[in-house]
């Protein structure tokens, strides 16, 4: 869609509270405020301000407007089960426009669009709530989300309100997923780091972590931004050795899981190439010539999927192996083999994240100071040596 027609689709249009139905209030859909504008494509969505709307549209209505204006449409009354009909296809359309508003929540978090993340996020809340109720564990992700855009915004006050009715609502729950209780706990850890409570960040932290391990283990990818956030409280703390061996975790934990699956992009791609080959010489395609390579093909696939990074993962590891190296820089220098296992870890990451000309940049890098510093026959070198070899990366 071009520009043009989006600002079509976006255009307000004014309402008077004084023409709303009897004992409607037509309330702002980013801060309930009395409204004053409606989003004209859909109709059904107020605003107090141009400014609220423009946010809410940037943030998650263009991609929900349609669906709003089927779910919040009034309806004709019909026989029972047309009733019961029409509301299993709302509920539905809720439970999609919670999972596209935690997305779009996300994805403007780590890329630091906080206000624009409140509206997708503030979405996920509302609809959440209205499918399975309040004090449910099923809204703590969107009061994550809520916390970590008010943290983002510099309203900590706000972001602990959400943070504490997460909390109340993990508590009523004892069995709440650990991933859920992990993130929670980093939530805590990282705003009381913000707002100086250094003990209790370090509890929290600390917490995150043992959640994060029970599920996942310690040295999994989904408890590395655990030990990112105590390093940095440790930090803080003046407590640098201490950081420094929490980053360097960080680091080990990536570059395990990048070898392993750049070593599995390498063989996937062979094997590409050699079916292309046998399929040029009018050979049979793999896996219909014996039954034993269904087999391969579904462990393959396994393979694949445990190697699947989300967008944000891969956008919040990235902002991760930037801050730690910029740290490296700082501590040991440029030109330290410890600054180079950032540049060659973070390049691994670019050739995972397909952006080539980045993936150079680094592991170029990484191949000069190994080479200086390590010489010729340093494993580290021979290695970045051979991922800029079997990766074509211009
Ligand atoms: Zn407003
Ligand atoms: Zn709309």
């Amino acid at each position: 869609m071009d520009s043009k027609t989006e600002e079509l689709r976006m255009e307000g249009i004014a309402v008077s509270p004084l023409a709303s139905p009897k004992g409607v209030k037509y309330e702002c859909e980013m801060c309930g405020k009395i409204a004053c504008i409606k989003c004209k494509s859909c109709g059904v969505t107020f605003y107090c301000s141009p400014e609220h709307q423009r946010i809410d549209w940037d943030g998650i209505h263009h991609k929900i407007c349609h669906v709003l204006q089927k779910i919040r449409s009034p309806a004709n009354i019909g026989s029972e089960r047309e009733r019961a009909k029409r509301e299993h296809i709302k509920e539905k359309a809720m439970l999609s426009i919670i999972e596209i508003s935690k997305s779009e929540a996300m994805r403007n978090l780590v890329s630091n669009h906080f206000e624009l993340a409140m509206a997708g996020a503030l979405q996920a809340q509302r609809h959440s709530m209205e499918i399975f109720g309040a004090n449910r564990v099923e809204l703590v992700p969107a009061y994550l989300l809520l916390a970590e855009a008010s943290m983002g915004l510099e309203h900590h006050r706000q972001a602990e309100g959400y943070l504490s009715k997460a909390k109340y609502n993990v508590l009523k729950h004892p069995d709440c997923p650990n991933i859920l209780r992990s993130r929670l706990h980093r939530a805590c850890g990282r705003l009381y780091l913000v707002t100086g409570r250094r003990d209790e960040a370090l509890q929290e932290l600390a917490n995150d972590i043992f959640y994060s391990s029970i599920d996942a283990g310690p040295e999994h990818i989904d408890t590395a931004p655990g030990y990112f956030h105590m390093a940095n409280a440790f930090r803080i703390c003046k407590k640098d050795d201490i950081a420094s061996a929490m980053y360097e975790k960080v680091v080990d934990i990536w570059y395990s899981f990048l070898s392993r699956a750049l070593q599995h992009m390498a063989s996937q791609n062979e094997r590409e190439q050699q079916q292309r080959e046998r399929e040029e010489q009018g050979g049979a395609p793999e896996g219909q010539a014996a039954g034993g390579k269904e087999d391969d093909a579904q462990a393959g696939q396994k393979k694949k999927e445990e190697f699947v990074l989300e967008e944000t993962q891969i956008a919040e590891t990235l902002d991760i192996l930037t801050r730690i190296l910029h740290h490296r820089e700082e501590h040991y220098g440029k030109e330290s083999p410890l600054t180079a296992n950032l540049h060659r870890a973070l390049g691994m990451l670019y050739i995972y994240a397909n952006a080539p000309k980045e993936a150079r940049q680094h592991l170029v890098k990484a191949h000069e100071i190994y080479h200086d510093v390590l010489g010729e026959e340093d494993p580290n070198f021979l290695a970045v040596r051979h991922i800029i070899e079997i990766f074509p990366l211009s």
